[in-house]
């Protein structure tokens, strides 16, 4: 049998783009570990925010959210940016630019919204919107929208290698051989040895270890806190069920792609920040772990047919943002892959600012 689509890697790049694709062609999805999800979609901070990851990721985020919407997985948070009177130049920075977006900010007192902050913390922007995902639930409502639709989807099935021959790929995988007439990568942290493996040229894709933390807290966490970012981009944390914090040191350790864990320094590291914002105790760290963050050199991901070789199609490069950017960046993939127009409600989606063929 041949497939229309063979698509490497079952992570929400993946499985997101395998569901957008689903009714129109015949697809194949295959994963290397025994569960999909189990890198990076797996251990994300779970959060939406329009500001995240700046202007050239803003149209991707903003246009994912009535996508999300529909699978009913955000809940109502909001962002608090936080910073020092020396980082008032940050604070204007962000508002500027956004300030030509649909993107509601409003500068506030952070006092208003966080118990217990220091006395240094005086400059607060909140970004209402900011929302949490239900990473698990859309990763899982997307891998059944494939089977419903009679996709294929192939766990332990690492690509060792492919080649192409008269418009077919032949994909050699850890599960045994497969063809198919498009080869889409989105392995992640993987990419550009996934290129290679396939015969490109890699395009610089590199994986950065980020860190999480979950603490207890003395007081716990409220639960009406917004998700709090430090503007100099040092930290942010978000209050999580139970009154328990997820935080981070905002680490971004250039690493091998692999099995990322954390590095107690970056731990370490987390809290002695964490207890440069508020005067809260931590009481303990009941969960320690880290995920990669792949980013292209110019940190934009990258959807579009490569420049050289034929039949190979990029799905990769999604930083920090791929969880919510997935609604839209699966809908402009699936139409560049099945060579249709962009439909409406990506018009503030320039297709080039993405494609493998800027670099
Ligand atoms: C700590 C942390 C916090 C984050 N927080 C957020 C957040 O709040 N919001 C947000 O939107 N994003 C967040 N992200 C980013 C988000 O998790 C990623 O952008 C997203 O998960 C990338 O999805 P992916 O499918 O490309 O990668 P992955 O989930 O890593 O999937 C790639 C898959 O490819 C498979 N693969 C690799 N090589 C092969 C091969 N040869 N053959 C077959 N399969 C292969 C891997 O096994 C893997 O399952 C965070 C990331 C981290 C690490």
């Amino acid at each position: 049998m041949i497939h229309d689509i063979a698509i490497v890697g079952a992570g929400i790049a993946g499985a997101s783009l395998a569901a957008a694709i689903g009714r129109d062609a015949r697809v194949l999805l295959l994963e290397a570990e025994d569960q999909p999800g189990y890198h990076a979609t797996g251990r994300s901070a779970a959060f939406w925010s329009e500001t995240y990851g700046g202007p050239g990721i803003q149209p991707l985020t903003s246009a994912s959210e009535a996508g999300l919407r529909a699978h009913d997985v955000l809940t109502p948070l909001g962002s608090l940016h936080i910073g020092r009177a020396e980082d008032a130049g940050a604070i204007d920075a962000l508002l500027a630019a956004f300030a030509d977006t649909p993107v509601a900010l409003a500068r506030v007192d952070p006092r208003d919204f966080v118990p217990g902050l220091r006395a240094d913390w005086t400059l607060g922007v909140i970004e209402p919107s900011c929302a949490y995902i239900d990473v698990a639930a859309l990763h899982l409502a997307y891998l059944g929208i494939v089977r419903r639709m009679g996709g294929a989807i192939v766990t332990r099935a690492g690509l060792i290698a492919a080649q192409r021959a008269d418009g077919v790929w032949t994909i050699e995988t850890e599960a045994g051989p497969y063809r198919a007439r498009v080869l889409v990568n989105a392995a992640g942290a993987w990419a550009d040895a996934v290129a290679a493996r396939a015969g490109a040229r890699p395009l610089g894709i590199a994986p950065y270890r980020r860190t999480m933390v979950q603490l207890r807290t003395d007081p716990a966490s409220p639960p009406a806190m917004p998700h709090v970012k430090d503007i100099g981009g040092r930290f942010y944390f978000k209050p999580e069920a139970g009154g328990r914090l997820w935080l981070t040191p905002h680490d971004e350790t250039p690493v091998e792609p692999g099995d990322a864990a954390a590095d107690e320094m970056d731990v370490a590291i987390a809290i002695e920040r964490f207890e440069g914002v508020v005067d809260w105790r931590v009481d303990a760290v009941e969960r320690r772990w880290a995920g990669l963050r792949s980013f292209a050199p110019d940190r934009l991901p990258v959807y579009g047919f490569d420049r050289d070789v034929p039949g190979l199609f990029w799905c990769a490069g999604q930083g920090g943002f791929g969880i919510q950017t997935a609604p839209a960046a699966a809908a402009l993939a699936a139409s560049l892959l099945l060579g249709r127009s962009l439909p409406d409600w990506l018009a503030g989606v320039d297709p080039e600012r993405y494609a493998p063929t800027r670099f």
